[in-house]
């Protein structure tokens, strides 16, 4: 059986601790191993960024650029591929796995505006002959760590900036679904990123560790759930590094009673369901505001009968399998257990058939959620859906503001007031008006509030900018005959 390499100053390495399997989701088969790297093996990776980190940061703008337009080109022509290797050994369908390489290609094309983005700032003259400017230098070896649910996208989210801006990095990707990360590699070598400048360690807790208690590693990137966010921030902080560490999430979709309910219904389910709902911006919880529950929760549940649960790779299907076989028995037991928390099960994906031994679950719809549930309260990350009634809007927002979690959220209305009052009182990082999963394009940055981000820079767009660089700052004063003299003066401005 192929066993999933590690990629260490350019050569492909086969060092393993430990031996792991990796899973088809849709058969249940493992189709890999994966060699689980020992610290050592990190500290290899991490000796490899280092070594190639002068030579990149010497490397022109122009020269960093033309890395990432060809990198472009070969993603864009090898999606299919690469979507292929992501729907195996994650399960989700072909098409989204084509999506989220999109969305990945989103902060390609950002890190292509380099020249643009590092450009620093000058003053003139701030004293008689002497002038101020600003200059963005990297960080240095920055470690990139990845959830399972986005293999391609969340990597690019990360390497793609921290590379454009000079960095050198240890990728430690998702262990459930490595290869993406492998291939991803493969395209930046072949767009002409010097080997070394990015490289590619598997492994659990053990990699991690390293990374984060290396003197070598100043920035650490994290994506993943809560508990383990809050662990690499406070570690990585107290190890003096910079660190930004994307949690977990409960996003609500408030829905206000004149909302187009048809319109709304679609995007509840799309939200939902999509990639079995293993997205941190899935719509986990919708609150139906003055009435409208039962119209909405009978659209939901209509359009749900219709939805075509199978393997991926099959064009039909819409929704694909969960990530393992523990997924599958952790989501399952949420809707066991919610009619006891007093939710009303209206749809109950546990009786959905399916042949083989896939980590299949169908999808569940629970109505009349408290608030106080498990349901509610936890990120569940699969294909449930709570619905909770509320009277008022502004029932609903406190809610939304009283929520652990604060990554997205939406509302659904025709009321430009409401929407307006929504975005400016809600706590979240992202908001949707009308738009149920509100990613921001590749020219903005992504992050959420309270538990679901820790650290204070968001990721990709401008902030992954200022996040990947230290500024530098250069008070200038060239020789001028006329003006030089002694003056044991403190430096003022005149
Ligand atoms: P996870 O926290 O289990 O794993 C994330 C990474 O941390 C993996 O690389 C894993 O190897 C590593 N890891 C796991 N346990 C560790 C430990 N004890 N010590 C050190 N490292 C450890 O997350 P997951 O199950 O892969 O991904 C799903 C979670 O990610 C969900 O909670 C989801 O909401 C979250 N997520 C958040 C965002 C966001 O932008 N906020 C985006 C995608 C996913």
């Amino acid at each position: 059986m192929a066993r999933i390499p590690h990629v260490i100053g350019g050569e492909k390495i086969d060092a393993a601790e430990r031996i792991q399997p990796v899973y088809n989701p849709a058969t249940g088969e493992q189709q890999h191993e994966l060699g689980i790297a020992s610290a050592a093996t990190v500290e290899q990776a991490i000796a490899a960024a280092q070594a190639a980190l002068p030579m990149w940061r010497k490397t022109s703008l122009t020269k960093r650029a033309d890395v990432f337009f060809n990198l472009r080109q070969l993603l864009k022509q090898r999606t299919p591929e690469l979507a292929a290797i992501v729907t195996s050994e994650h399960g989700k369908v072909l098409s989204d796995a084509a999506g989220e390489i999109a969305r990945g290609l989103e902060n390609v094309e950002f890190a292509s505006g380099l020249l643009h983005l590092l450009k620093g700032e000058r003053d003139e003259q701030v004293s008689t002959g002497v002038d101020v400017h600003s200059v963005k230098q990297p960080v240095g070896v920055v470690a990139a760590i990845t959830p399972f649910n986005f293999p391609v996208m969340v990597p690019l989210w990360m390497i793609a900036s921290a590379i454009a801006c000079g960095n050198t990095v240890v990728l430690k990707p998702s262990e459930r679904d490595p290869s993406a990360s492998v291939f991803i590699a493969d395209l930046f070598r072949e767009a002409g990123l010097p080997d070394g400048v990015l490289n590619v360690v598997h492994g659990d807790k053990v990699a991690v560790d390293t990374l984060l208690d290396s003197p070598t590693v100043k920035a650490i990137s994290f994506v993943g759930s809560t508990p383990i966010a809050r662990y690499i921030y406070e570690r990585a902080a107290a190890n003096g590094k910079r660190v930004q560490a994307l949690g977990g999430a409960k996003n609500h979709m408030l829905v206000m009673p004149d909302a187009d309910l048809n319109m709304t219904a679609d995007a509840a389910v799309s939200a939902a369901y999509g990639s079995a709902g293993e997205r941190c911006m899935a719509v986990s919880v919708v609150v139906a505001v003055g009435g409208v529950g039962d119209e909405l929760v009978a659209k939901i549940a209509e359009r749900m009968s219709k939805l075509t649960i199978g393997d991926g790779t099959d064009p039909a299907s819409e929704m694909g399998p969960l990530i393992t076989q523990e997924a599958k028995d952790r989501v399952e037991s949420y809707v066991a257990g919610a009619a006891a928390e007093g939710g009303v099960v209206v749809v109950d994906g546990r009786e959905t058939q399916f042949e083989g031994n896939g980590f299949f679950t169908g999808v569940s719809l629970i109505d009349h959620v408290k608030t106080d549930s498990k349901v509610y309260r936890e990120e569940i990350f699969g294909p449930v859906l709570a619905v909770v009634r509320v009277d008022t809007y502004e029932e609903g927002l406190q809610l939304i503001n009283d929520h652990q979690f604060g990554n997205g959220t939406a509302i659904f209305t025709r009321d430009g007031g409401a929407a307006r009052q929504f975005e400016f009182e809600v706590e979240a990082g992202m908001v949707g008006i009308n738009v149920p999963i509100p990613v921001p394009v590749g020219a903005f940055s992504f992050g959420g509030w309270k538990d679901s981000l820790f650290g204070d820079a968001h990721i990709y767009g401008p902030e992954s900018v200022h996040f990947y660089t230290r500024s530098k700052v250069i008070t200038t004063r060239w020789p001028n005959p006329d003006q030089s003299r002694v003056d044991l003066g403190f430096p003022s401005n005149s």
